[in-house]
């Protein structure tokens, strides 16, 4: 493993913002986790790990005490469940697709709508990525880690990772500490849970796991910006969630308001706030609101993080004037 010199961060960006560092290892094996991070360290840089760079993005200018650390372990490997169903152990450098159509091809449910998230295995137990009614904490078995605080490798079951709402230990109270390595995943051989209601199945067909991922592809596609022509990464700013007395008083206000039960309060759709304070389609210079959807911030591959910081700054004043609500964005800022 060798370290590759002077890289431009903006490249390990979906959102393509980001000056240059110090340089990169790419950790294939579990045992170059520690030896990558070791080496980091002996050359006086902080690590940053990172996977594709769908939820992370990077200041301007030169940060020579900087190395990024790609995971880029593979494998795929799915054995039976004691209990019920398969369990699906994945790579934290497998594309988080590629769980969802091995799911699909085994007949398997639990992932189906959670399709077409970008992003690694490793990077989706972090933020607990969602979408359409489930959280991948709801199908995970065990986080496969290496714990840089004690020097070892170790399995870390789902019900220590305090999932909630993009968040969980990995990103709160150990923030930092962990290094994941592979996940484990329960999958099921019958549905669980209602389908998502965006999902249409003809009456006398079956819903089976790949049609579900089909369309909730096809839904995301024409919703969401792609990142590979309007470089984003994704929703920028987190769903509020408020007191059932301050939701009450928002509706009085705002009585067109969405509001949606969430087990802390009422959640909030963060992009009805952003397109309802004016700002769906505003520019600043290289950096945009998308017009597909308030939520993601666009840039033209050449904007930089000051202007990111701008827009974002100017989105949570115009909310919290409007609202007095506010916003917390939801991507990795790494100045
Ligand atoms: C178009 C688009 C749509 C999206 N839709 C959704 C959505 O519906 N729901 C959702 O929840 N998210 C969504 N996202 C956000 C993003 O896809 C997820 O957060 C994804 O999990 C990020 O994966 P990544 O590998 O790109 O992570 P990165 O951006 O590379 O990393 C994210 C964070 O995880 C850390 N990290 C990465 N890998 C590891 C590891 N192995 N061990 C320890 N720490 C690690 C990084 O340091 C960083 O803090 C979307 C993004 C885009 C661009």
């Amino acid at each position: 493993m060798e370290l590759t010199p002077n890289i431009s961060l903006a490249e390990y960006s979906t959102l393509r913002v980001g000056g240059t560092a110090k340089g990169l290892f790419v950790v294939e094996r579990e045992e170059d986790v520690a030896v990558a991070l070791k080496e980091a360290a002996q050359l006086g840089a902080r690590a940053v790990i990172i996977g594709d760079g769908s939820n992370s993005y990077f200041g301007d200018g030169a940060h020579d005490d900087l190395i990024l650390i790609r995971m880029a372990i593979k494998g795929l490997e799915l054995r039976p469940s004691p209990i019920e169903g398969k369990v699906l152990t994945a790579g934290a450098g497998e594309e988080w697709d590629a769980v969802v159509t091995r799911a699909a091809e085994e007949g398997l449910w639990g992932v189906e709508s959670l399709a077409g998230i970008p992003g690694t295995v490793g990077a989706a137990p972090i933020q607990n990525i969602g979408a359409y009614g489930t959280e991948v904490g709801d199908i995970i078995e065990a986080v496969e880690v290496y714990d840089r605080k004690k020097d070892e490798i170790r399995g870390i079951p789902a019900r220590l990772c305090a999932f909630g709402y993009r968040s969980s230990i990995f990103n709160m109270t150990e923030r930092d500490r962990y290094v994941i390595i592979r996940v484990r995943f329960w999958l099921h051989k019958k549905l669980r849970r209602q389908l998502p209601k965006e999902v249409v199945i003809p009456e006398g067909s079956e819903a089976t796991p790949a049609e579900i991922g089909r369309q909730i592809r096809l839904i995301r596609a024409a919703k969401l910006p792609d990142p590979h022509e309007s470089p984003n990464c994704g929703s920028f700013f987190k769903n509020p969630v408020v007191t059932t007395v301050r939701a009450k008083e928002l509706l009085v206000a705002f009585p067109e308001m969405p509001q949606f039960p969430a087990s802390d309060g009422v959640k909030l759709s963060a992009a009805w706030l952003i397109e309802r304070a004016g700002f769906k389609g505003k520019s600043w210079g290289n950096v945009s609101v998308s017009t597909k959807h308030a939520l993601v911030l666009e840039t033209n591959g050449k904007a930089s993080a000051a202007e990111v910081t701008q827009a974002v700054d100017e989105i949570r004043d115009g909310v919290q004037a409007l609202f007095s609500i506010e916003l917390a964005p939801e991507p990795n800022f790494f100045s």
